[in-house]
């Protein structure tokens, strides 16, 4: 087997930033000229995320070939520019699902099927399936939780059987926190040698302990941890929190010469990088002047996960056009807030996003939110249900339709501006059934939003089921909410923009996956072009 193996897993807490360790890794190999895969290893039950709620698991972020993963993999997908696949996120419930096929099957006709073997031979086939037969030159692999949860216990034995088949070179990663004590003055390696400890107990001798702390570890705390942890001092890597950007971390990384390690103990040493385009980029992230405040509207605003991609798409064209963006969290829902805290929040910003979302709950404040960016001018960009938000602010209050919906939160509306597709209507299983992953879509050349991509065929990722009801397009079309963008073959509505106000789009798929900190996107970039005018 050609591929290596680098695995990642956690220790002492969650949330250190596994994540983007992993992406910073792959970029760092990227850049020497390594065909490098990512992959993240679950270990809830559920198959997928799609059907959990941004308050259990943050956002779902979507694949061009439309699975619904772990928000990590916009993470890597930022870091390095490659795209991820159905085949790059794996869960505990997708695992038992093929497993429990299989059974029914005979597949294991005879024997008494097990977490070990069956359940781990499953998670192994599946890292192999991820290395695209083979033909990657590393794949890295996340382990989601942290080491000591009995979820986490199959795919440790897995990773660890990894290595004693000796199939190909394997490095284990471990990233600890090491805490600052106020009290007595010092850094604390305790908790790191316990997680250490815990790997040991899973079989597992980590190559790499990274350590999360506040501020730089001493090196006799490297020492103590390499002692302890019986890894070599130059493999204790210090990740100190970046006070800037997250976008720092290779950077910080590759200081400590960790590409260089990685490659010569994986004996596929390449090229000397130097990271030119995106140390750039950090300058200009540093060089950015004056400000400007964009809105979100969404009724999960206080959890910055839940809306990680939009953020992250608006810092990356904040640091194209060169000025810092306050984002201003605006709750949409009124049993939270009230109206004219409401209003007053979206009118003191230059620009307002309207994100996607699900469910009736905050839709009042979504539209309110859209008439006030229509009547004040205000530049808006509507994602998803923001669009279908978009479209149905204007039927109620131009076209006159006030009862005008969509039939998720009225199905018996009699202006059912959005609907369910015929082939939707019955779908049975909640998950992964929604029009899922990148599609073509064609731009009117005479539209605004023509400008802002400049060019006429686009792919998007969409993540949606109700769809713009084309028994009023030609409605909308004559009283100047267009339909600009289509599906490519298809009547679909992709893209509705405001012919009277200076930049009113909405857009039915999220074009915030695709950003990426040295390619932003030039929605999000036009937006806020529109909001410092
Ligand atoms: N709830 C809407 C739909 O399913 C919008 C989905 C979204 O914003 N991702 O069509």
């Amino acid at each position: 087997m050609n591929c290596k193996l680098i695995f990642v897993t956690g220790g002492v807490l969650s949330s250190l930033g596994k994540g983007i360790t992993a992406a910073s890794i792959a970029f760092l190999l990227k850049e020497k000229g390594l065909n490098v895969g990512q992959m993240k290893l679950d270990p809830y039950l559920n198959v997928d995320p799609g059907t959990m709620s941004p308050y259990q698991h943050g956002e779902v972020y979507v694949t061009e070939d439309g699975a619904e993963t772990d928000l990590d993999l916009g993470h890597y997908e930022r870091f390095t520019g490659i795209a991820t696949s159905h085949l790059s996120n794996v869960t505990t419930g997708k695992i038992y699902d093929s497993v429990i096929k299989k059974e029914r099957r005979g597949h294991y006709l005879g024997q008494t099927v097990q977490v070990i073997p069956h359940v781990t031979n499953e998670i192994k086939s599946k890292i192999l399936e991820a290395t695209q037969n083979d033909s990657l030159d590393v794949l890295i692999v996340e382990i989601g939780g942290t080491v000591g949860d009995i979820e986490s216990q199959p795919f440790l034995e897995a990773i660890r059987q990894f290595r004693q088949t000796k199939l190909t070179t394997c490095i284990y990663i471990h990233l600890t926190y090491v805490p600052y004590m106020a009290a007595a003055g010092e850094m604390k390696t305790k908790p790191t040698q316990h997680s250490a400890g815990e790997l040991y107990k899973s079989g597992i001798t980590p190559d790499f302990i990274f350590t999360r702390s506040e501020k730089e570890m001493p090196i006799d705390l490297k020492k103590k941890i390499a002692l302890f942890c019986g890894v070599e001092i130059q493999h204790v890597v210090n990740v100190i929190d970046v006070s800037s950007t997250i976008y720092e971390v290779p950077i910080l990384l590759k200081e400590q010469k960790v590409d260089h390690m990685i490659t010569t103990i994986l004996g596929i040493e390449k090229k000397n990088s130097a990271c030119t385009a995106w140390k750039k980029m950090l300058t200009n992230y540093h060089n950015r002047k004056g400000s400007t405040t964009i809105g979100v509207v969404g009724k999960y605003i206080e959890l910055d996960d839940a809306y990680k991609s939009i953020f992250e798409a608006l810092l990356h064209s904040s640091i194209e056009v060169g000025v810092v963006i306050n984002i201003e969290r605006i709750d949409a829902d009124f049993t939270k807030t009230n109206e004219k805290v409401f209003i007053k929040q979206v009118r003191k910003c230059n620009g307002i996003i309207i994100p996607g979302g699900f469910g009736e709950r905050g839709i009042d404040g979504k539209l309110l939110a859209a008439k006030l960016c229509r009547e004040n001018k205000i530049p808006c960009l509507g994602i998803c249900l923001g669009m279908q938000i978009i479209a149905i602010e204007f039927a109620r209050n131009i076209l006159g339709h006030i009862d005008a919906n969509s039939t998720e939160f009225d199905p018996k509306t009699k202006n059912p501006v959005i609907s369910l597709l015929v082939e939707q209507e019955g779908v049975e299983n909640m998950g992964g059934t929604m029009r899922l992953g990148h599609q073509e879509c064609r731009l009117d050349k005479k539209s605004k939003v023509y400008k802002v991509y400049k060019k006429e065929k686009i792919f998007e990722r969409h993540r949606h089921r109700y769809e713009f009801n084309n028994n009023y397009k030609e409605e909308f079309n004559k009283n100047g909410l267009k339909i600009v963008g289509e599906l490519h073959n298809k009547e679909l509505c992709e893209i509705i923009e405001n012919e009277k106000h200076p930049f009113m789009i909405g857009v039915q798929y999220h074009p915030e996956y695709q950003s990426q900190p040295i390619k932003p996107h030039p929605l999000f970039s036009s937006l806020i072009k529109q909001a410092l005018k």
